[in-house]
Parts: C-alpha cells; structure tokens; sequence
C-alpha cells in the first residue's frame, strides 16, 4: 500500500499534523502533484466540522475550509491510478539495434 502512504512535506506548516490558524489540520501528502507551480496536494481536514479535502502546500497554512468558511473549493489529494500494481508503464516494444 505505498500508495496510501501520507509523508510530511518540507517545512513546518505542511508536517502531519500542523494545524492552522483556521482550524485546518494538515495530514500530509501522497506526493500527487498539485495545482500550483512544484507543489505536492496535501490531504486537509477542516477541525471545526470534519470536511477534508485536498490543497497545494503553498496553500496548507492559510487555507479555510470549502464547507464552513467559504474557502476554496479542495484539489484532488489521491493518486488517480490508484489500484494500478505497476508505477510504470511497460516499454513499447523490444529495443532493436
Ligand atoms: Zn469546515
């Protein structure tokens, strides 16, 4: 299940656990590519009614939440090819020459 797995990012305000100053606690990231420019989607859970979704890191330490404080609405978090065994595709063909 590496998948599924959530990792701290770089930095204070997107570690696990790193709560904002709007209730917005940070679960970490799956490392999916966010929305703003090399940023990671990190998975966020609002503390005031339990909404989660998703944000760009650079998001994670002012972001409000999509339901109860008219933020943004969240990203996607998950990897979308989550089930797929394999992390790469195979080779086209048999290399020749
Ligand atoms: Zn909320």
């Amino acid at each position: 299940m590496e998948n599924c797995k959530f990792v701290s990012g770089t930095g204070g305000t997107t570690e696990i656990g790193y709560t904002n100053k709007n209730d917005q606690q940070c679960h970490g990231t799956l490392k999916v590519k966010g929305t703003d420019h090399l940023q990671y989607v990190y998975r966020m859970e609002c503390l005031r009614c339990g909404y989660v979704y998703g944000a760009n890191g650079s998001d994670v330490h002012e972001r409000r939440c999509p339901e109860c404080q008219d933020g943004a609405p969240g990203i996607r978090y998950w990897r979308a090819e989550a089930g797929a065994r394999r992390s790469w595709p195979e080779p086209e063909g048999p290399l020749l020459g």
